[in-house]
């Protein structure tokens, strides 16, 4: 940083902003790209990023308020991630550069004051903004010019927490009156450093204070001054065993990446068949050159196991993680470490992706079709596209896996843009025998068939596990009065409420709405209200019913807050004290359990049938993703349950005919012209008003058409299947356009939310 005489000018992009575009801002020092500010938007101090110098502009400007990062912690190849994501998925640039850091108070600032001595005019330490509201500049002046008060500065420093002692300290009182304690020197020493650190391991503590004893903590302690923090650690002892040997087509397909270790390759291997064991190899060569490697996973449930077995595989590495469930003051920590180089290995979410790490030699994205890795909220966009560009960028190769690759991926390594490799066999167990049930012939029971209570009976009895998959969270999927008809509606949205015996309430899965249940229909006032369809708290009740002796545990988003009841639920399952799973997806991705001989779906309909250009895909990937959880230790067995026994998707997925598919589905996707042909723009306008709403979209549709002459396939405006979400009003304009085609996107001047989605992917509207 350097004061220069004349004044700079710099386009700012503005935080968590909806808006597009940049805003100039001047200041007298001179700054680079990527560095935070605060600014002063519409009269409100707001944290803004540079984004890079500009002229003068004809308009008055004003100046930046304070600078906050003395560095830019992006680089060049960050700056021009954020260009590329911006222009492709037109995305507000302030929200993709809130995306480069964790959420909360990373190096930021708080200035305290504290009184040192009697005569302050402070009793106890005070935010300095609040001290200064209270008494007045001049006197705060008077205070800390005749030292009777010091400023202090908090910032969230680093937590080394990872150490192996679990004893960590922190203040007991947040802000505490200094002087009232008679406090030794080393006393106030440790009292200042913990103010500024929030908590901190007990021996490092001794080690940076240099203190000779423990006795000054001890004595603190003693006086409820500092206390012992608890701190949820990861279970560091769950450690997977190392694999002894590749097979030799493991080997063949690891030497084949090797040999062009650079660009995106794509390896479709069948479930079960050991990616992993290819990526661990592959790891290992990028770690021993002293590079970092991120490993992204689509959910975050799936971090437990693939930790124990990275413990495994590289003993004394240093194994990070970053995803949105853990707690901030972490996500700082980790984000650090992972900035500073003191992470090997990075498992992440989608929003690992922009970690700026400066050192990374290889991405990994594992169950590269899971629909996660597209930011299903502004900003909208997809992480797998940003991971090809980002590895381009660093000139580092991108390894994506799955057993049932994404359309449009798959495609491009059909066209050597990527490159593919096949992995058939399984190294252990085979791929499960699946039958099909007609349940319009079904004997059985309104959830199970007959045969499939058979089938769990005589698992039960050979001592192996069985998943029950079912689409729907919650007891019921609907309720409805048996007199007139009448459907209950979450006040907020256009979508039926479920029951949730449990809690027992009635909840909408869009907007979260839960009202305790009734049984007095609203409309015709009888007492005849039902609940219909079935969730996975009704097929555990009922399993449990039938199979009293089993040990059943249901997992879906209901029972897993948290991840570390996830991780218990995952090692239970391992140590085989559970029979019977009753999930949803959640237990459909990628885990990896070698005593499940029986996988059963109860309601494969339901998956075949979600809106969207993409619903064929997403259906074949969950069906054949469920499957593949059986037999990974010995031989497994799989049973669908449907009403569409002759649907062609699903023998598909049965067989494991990807091929099958992908010649179908890409035929079907070139005849109506989606992608990946053809670029799919959605663009939602919402608004509290219904009528709003469709004007709004008229409009909107109307100065689109005008700045896009050539795009000859624009739609709208839509009144979609649920229109009404959170208590906006929707309309949509669907937008289909040649490739390379540069869309212009108008900015009018409507009071309605204006959101774009291009290409989605996964359950969006
Ligand atoms: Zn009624
Ligand atoms: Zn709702």
């Amino acid at each position: 940083m350097s004061t220069t005489e004349e004044t700079n000018y710099y386009e700012i992009a503005i935080s968590n902003l909806p808006l597009n575009g940049y805003f100039t801002y001047s200041s007298k020092i001179s700054l680079k790209p990527g560095q935070r500010v605060h600014v002063d938007f519409s009269n409100k101090s707001y944290l803004g990023y540079v984004h890079e110098r500009t002229e003068k502009p004809e308009y008055k400007t004003k100046e930046i308020l304070e600078i906050i990062d003395k560095e830019s912690y992006l680089s060049k190849k960050d700056m021009s991630l954020i260009e590329y994501t911006c222009d492709k998925f037109h995305t507000p640039p302030g929200k993709i550069f809130d995306l480069f850091f964790p959420p909360g108070k990373l190096l930021k600032k708080i200035k305290y004051l504290y009184p040192v001595d009697s005569k302050s005019i402070l009793s106890e330490t005070t935010r300095y903004d609040i001290a200064l509201k209270k008494f007045g500049k001049e006197q705060i002046l008077n205070d800390t010019d005749k030292k009777y008060s010091k400023e202090l500065f908090s910032f969230i420093a680093k937590n080394n927490y990872k150490k192996k002692s679990e004893k960590f300290l922190e203040i007991n009182i947040p802000l505490y009156n200094t002087y009232n304690y008679n406090l030794t020197s080393n006393g106030e020493k440790i009292v200042d450093f913990l103010l500024s650190v929030e908590y901190i391991d007990e021996n490092e503590l001794i080690k940076k204070m240099a203190l000779k004893s423990r006795s000054s903590i001890k004595t603190l302690l003693k006086n409820k001054i500092i206390k012992y923090k608890e701190i949820e650690k990861d279970d560091e002892n769950w450690n997977i065993e190392r694999i002894k040997a590749l097979t030799p087509e493991q080997e063949n397909i690891y030497k084949n990446i090797f040999s062009n270790f650079l660009g995106i390759h794509l390896l479709h291997g069948l479930t079960g068949t050991g990616k992993t064991e290819i990526y661990f190899k592959l790891m290992e060569i990028v770690l021993n050159k002293g590079y970092q490697v991120l490993y992204m996973v689509p959910e975050v449930s799936l971090t437990p196991q693939l930790l124990a077995r990275m413990r495994g595989f590289f003993p004394g590495r240093i194994l990070g993680t970053y995803n949105s469930y853990l707690p901030n003051n972490q996500r700082v920590s980790n984000w650090l470490d992972a900035k500073e180089k003191n992470i090997n290995i990075l498992v992440g979410t989608r929003s690992s992706i922009w970690l700026p790490l400066d050192n990374l030699g290889l991405i990994i994205i594992d169950e590269e079709h899971d629909t996660s890795y597209y930011n299903q909220n502004n900003p909208f966009f997809d992480s797998i596209d940003i991971a090809i560009k980002k590895a381009e960028l660093l000139n580092i190769p991108l390894i994506l896996g799955s057993a049932t690759p994404r359309i449009d991926h798959y495609q491009k390594a059909l066209d050597k843009h990527f490159y593919l490799h096949e992995l058939k066999n399984r190294p252990k167990g085979k791929l499960p025998e699946v039958e099909i049930i007609d349940m319009k012939k079904n004997s059985g029971s309104f959830l199970f068939s007959a045969r499939s209570l058979n089938e769990i009976k005589n698992n039960l009895k050979k001592n192996l596990q069985t998943f029950i998959f079912v689409n729907r969270k919650g007891y019921s999927n609907y309720i409805v009065c048996q007199k007139c008809g009448h459907i209950i509606k979450c006040p907020n949205c256009s979508i039926s409420m479920s029951y949730h015996k449990s809690k027992n309430i009635f909840k909408c899965h869009y907007c979260n709405h839960s009202v305790f249940s009734f049984t007095e229909c609203p409309e015709c006032k009888s007492k005849s209200l039902i609940a219909r369809g079935y969730g996975t708290e009704k097929v555990e009740n009922e399993i449990r019913k039938i199979f009293p002796e089993a040990n059943v545990s249901r997992i879906d988003k209901e029972t897993i807050e948290n991840n570390k009841k996830f991780e218990k639920i995952l090692k239970e399952i391992s140590l085989k004290k559970i029979d019977i799973i009753v999930g949803t997806k959640m237990i459909s991705k990628g885990l990896d359990f070698p005593d499940v001989g029986l996988v059963i779906v109860l309601d494969s309909d339901k998956l075949i049938n979600i809106p969207g250009y993409y619903s064929n895909e997403i259906a074949f990937q969950q069906i054949n993703q469920v499957i593949g959880r059986s037999g990974r230790g010995k031989k497994g067995r799989a049973i669908i349950q449907t009403y569409n026994e002759e649907n062609e998707l699903l023998k598909n997925a049965i067989n494991s005919e990807y091929e099958t598919f992908y010649n179908n589905e890409i035929e079907l996707r070139k005849n109506f012209a989606y992608p990946p042909y053809m670029n799919f723009i959605q663009i939602s306008i919402k608004n509290k008003d219904e009528k709003s709403s469709l004007e709004d979209s008229k409009r909107y549709l109307m100065e689109f058409t005008n700045l896009n002459k050539s795009i000859s396939q624009i739609f709208g405006p839509i009144k979609p299947f649920v229109f009404k979400i959170n208590n906006e009003f929707i309309h949509t304009i669907n937008i289909k356009a040649e490739k390379n085609y540069q869309i212009n996107y108008p900015e009018v001047a409507i009071k309605s939310r204006v959101e774009i989605v291009v290409n989605p992917y996964g359950n969006i509207l």
